[in-house]
């Protein structure tokens, strides 16, 4: 019995001082994926092991962007360009990632009432033209012809996107169509990815796809496992606080939609990048809503629906989902919170 005992004591400190095996926190930046700046932060056992992890993300991230790409054809690589570069002429066989990223943004189309639409990319086109012309030649920026608009939204009906997942391809019925996933692809890549992290076993870990911000696990701190601090832009750039407040969260992702960042001005007034698809026009209700759910994809989508819908609309839908939460804020600054967000804040920020 004694001999038992003593076993089982050696056999317990073998495996606590194992567990006890510390990890160090390291972090890495990239560029060159979604346009944007990649952030990384994870414990890891070493900095090798780090940083060939942080080589597979960039491959993977690099993966998804060619895939969801609408400007750019890559060798070898049939994208979102492939797809509606043959719309009206053929199906194009697409791997199973975009098949997957197809699906679940037809899916939100439903689930938001239409307001986050993919098939929209006839009239983001025009918005997104009008916008660079604007920005680069200040002076001659102007809004895009009302009929213009209208012509290119007799193109967007979401049921000419035709998903065929035994054959594994894509047809877009209508020669007039285009899709623009610029609304989902970041969160949906940054999604895959961290559940691929998962599936390496990864605890501890924080992937930032330009604001995008997936957490698995939370971080070893003094008292155990601690939440992760994600702190969340300003959008006033008037104000010397980049950061409006911090969110503390554990295998949660936090995503954020801006009137602040993507904009052009015309007469004075300023037009930013998300459509509403009922009036063709950007919207103007809040200057940010961040939403944060456990799914990248999901926070992503609705960051973009939230943001077309009116407040109550708005409060009223978030109030509806499991797990989500949502933080509006107004163009005057003043901030409304959904009832779970609160939980999330590190300081009440509510004045
Ligand atoms: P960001 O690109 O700043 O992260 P969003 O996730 O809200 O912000 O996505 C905005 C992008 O989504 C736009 O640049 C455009 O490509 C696309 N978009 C704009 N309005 C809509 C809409 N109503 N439905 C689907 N996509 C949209
Ligand atoms: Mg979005």
């Amino acid at each position: 019995m004694k001999r038992l005992i003593i076993f089982l004591l050696v056999v317990l400190l073998l495996v606590t001082s194992g567990c006890a095996k510390k990890k160090t926190r390291y972090q890495a930046e990239f560029l060159g994926v979604f346009d944007t700046v990649t952030t990384i932060v994870g414990y890891s056992d070493n900095k090798e092991e780090f940083t060939a992890r942080v080589g597979r993300i960039k491959d993977k991230l690099t993966e998804y962007h060619r895939l969801y790409d609408i400007y750019h054809s890559y060798k070898g690589v049939n994208n979102i360009k492939t797809i509606n570069d043959n719309a009206g002429i053929a199906p194009v066989k697409v791997n199973k990632e975009l098949i997957s990223l197809l699906l679940f943004a037809k899916k939100q189309y439903y689930a938001t009432d239409g307001k986050t639409n993919i098939a929209l990319g006839s009239v983001l086109r025009i918005w997104h033209d009008y916008r660079e012309k604007g920005i680069s030649d200040p002076f001659s920026a102007e809004l895009p012809p009302r009929k213009l608009l209208e012509q290119a939204a007799r193109h967007t009906n979401i049921e000419d996107l035709i998903i065929d997942t035994k054959a594994s391809t894509v047809y877009l019925s209508d020669p007039g169509m285009s899709l623009d996933v610029g609304a989902v692809a970041k969160g949906h890549a940054t999604e895959r990815t961290a559940q691929y992290l998962e599936g390496e076993g990864v605890s501890s870990f924080v992937l930032d796809v330009g604001g995008n911000v997936r957490a698995i696990g939370g971080k070893p701190g003094q008292n155990g496992i601690e939440p992760w601090n994600i702190g969340i832009k300003n959008p006033d750039k008037e104000t010397k606080d980049t950061e409006l407040c911090n969110v503390l969260i554990s295998g949660y992702s936090v995503v954020s939609s801006g009137s602040y960042e993507r904009y052009y001005t015309v007469n004075g007034i300023r037009y930013n990048h998300i459509i509403d698809p009922s009036t063709l026009m950007p919207a103007t209700h809040f200057a940010d809503v961040t939403i944060i759910c456990h799914d990248s994809g999901l926070a992503d989508a609705l960051s973009t629906a939230v943001f077309i819908m009116p407040l109550e609309m708005g409060k009223k839908y978030v109030g509806g989902l499991n797990g989500v939460a949502a933080m509006w804020v107004m163009g005057n600054g003043e901030v409304v919170y959904s009832k779970g967000f609160k939980s999330f804040l590190k300081v009440d920020n509510e004045k």
